[in-house]
């Protein structure tokens, strides 16, 4: 049985159409997943557009935002079953003996391979996935709201592990993104004052972080930042796309402050970074997540703390990828879903 699938098939840009694949084959320790949805994700239309910055393994399935039920199961898996609602992350490959995976933070291991770009990804029906990839998902939650763990996921990386937010905090999450909504939306739960921070055409996406608590800024939020004692933000988020806008982070962070990165932009800087010497300041990468803030994340999804309903801009078949991707290319809406055709 063959099944259609977003297949991203060469390096050059527009390199994405539907081809028939057959059903992947399982290994021991793996189960056979059937794709319920699939989160759009920013990674997955920058193959699209090859402006992406990681090396890719052509010809390959696209998707690695995912939940769904459990279809088979490889002869060494333990403690799931047939039918098991799962989500699953995206470290599909990775060494368990790098230093990294040994202390549990294999998201860090330099040869880890993910779904969507080095290896199969899950914009078609069915997919390969290790069973340690899996987390279960309870019933109330929706698997249209399910697939949006991963980016949660990053989301709580990036505010609670790699930031130190205290209630209260002032902080300015800059790119108005599925991740910068998320980012802004789990520091609210941390009882931060939130402004989230975009461009003149990200107006609408401004308005979904205002669903969740948060202040919407356009272009310059050094008001913002200064407003309760005239010395800047506490944090600032960084989840533009662009590296330029460090400089904006630098500006609007008050001394002893803290910058965390979680956009990526591979273009060069050309200023200084001197302030985050003169101020005394906190510059922290971001990347990717591992068991325990899926289990957590899914924990806060299904409590109902965070809702992910207000960023879902509509569900298309994966044979309709072409339009689910420019809708959210063109910021029409924060995060499309795929399902099977
Ligand atoms: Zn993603």
């Amino acid at each position: 049985m063959k099944s259609a699938a977003v297949v991203n098939f060469a390096p050059a840009k527009g390199s994405v159409e539907i081809r028939e694949i057959e059903k992947p084959e399982i290994g021991e320790d793996d189960v056979l997943l059937e794709v319920a949805n699939v989160g759009v994700c920013g990674s997955d239309l920058h193959q699209w557009t090859a402006d992406h910055s990681w090396p890719v393994n052509y010809p390959v399935v696209l998707g690695h935002e995912f939940g769904g039920h459990i279809a088979a199961l490889g002869k060494r898996v333990v403690g799931w079953k047939e039918g098991d609602r799962v989500v699953s992350e995206t470290a599909a490959v990775i060494d368990q003996n790098n230093p990294m995976s040994r202390k549990g933070l294999y998201n860090l291991d330099p040869t880890r391979k993910g779904f969507g770009y080095g290896v199969n990804g899950a914009m078609t029906r069915f997919v390969r996935v290790p069973a340690r990839c899996l987390h279960a998902v309870p019933t109330q939650l929706s698997f249209e709201q399910a697939c949006l763990t991963e980016p949660c996921c990053v989301a709580f990386n990036a505010v609670v592990e790699n930031s130190r937010l205290k209630p209260g905090d002032r902080v300015i999450v800059i790119g108005p993104g599925t991740i910068g909504i998320l980012c802004a939306a789990m520091a609210r739960l941390c009882g931060a004052e939130v402004a989230l921070v975009g461009l003149e055409a990200d107006r609408q996406r401004l308005d979904v972080g205002k669903i969740y608590g948060c202040e919407g800024i356009v272009g310059d939020a050094t008001a913002w930042a200064k407003q309760r004692d005239g010395l800047g933000a506490d944090c600032i988020i960084d989840a533009a796309g662009a590296s330029v806008t460090l400089k904006n982070a630098m500006q609007w962070v008050r001394p002893n402050g803290h910058i965390t990165k979680v956009g990526w932009g591979p273009q060069p800087l050309n200023f200084s970074l001197d302030p985050i010497v003169q101020k005394n300041v906190t510059l922290q990468g971001s990347f990717s997540h591992n068991w325990p803030i899926w289990e957590r994340v899914i924990a806060l999804m299904a409590g109902g703390q965070l809702d992910v309903k207000p960023i879902i801009g509509g569900v298309w078949p994966v044979t309709e990828w072409h339009e689910a991707f420019e809708k959210m290319h063109s910021g029409a809406v924060v995060k499309s879903v795929l399902k099977p055709a």
